[in-house]
């Protein structure tokens, strides 16, 4: 399974209680604070921050979610989620990046 890729009919989550987590967030993206008016959409963003005792969902505008899912949030962006960089860390998807240094001498 991947991180952030998680098919959309296993989520848990109602509309009443989606919609609580807007309000709550005043309808805005918890990262850039724009309305869900300007922005269109909010989006869900799944959260997996142990520091706060297990999964949540933000909402997050189209734009922050895909840098979310990315793995390209700052430090500031990431405190207004309350997660810390080493969170983030462990979250973000994991590349296989393999660097191998060719020597041309050898
Ligand atoms: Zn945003």
């Amino acid at each position: 399974m991947v991180w952030g890729d998680e098919p959309k009919k296993r989520t848990s989550l109602s509309k009443t209680e989606w919609e609580s987590i807007k309000a709550r967030h005043k309808n805005r993206c918890c990262v850039c604070e724009r309305t869900e008016k300007s922005v269109g959409i909010l989006e869900k963003a799944h959260v997996k921050a142990h520091s706060r005792g297990g999964t949540q969902y933000f909402p997050l505008c189209p734009t922050c979610h895909t840098k979310y899912d990315k793995g390209l949030m700052n430090l500031t962006e990431l405190k207004k989620l309350g997660l810390t960089k080493e969170t983030y860390e462990r979250l973000k998807p994991k590349k296989p990046v393999k660097k191998k240094i060719t020597n041309p001498w050898f």
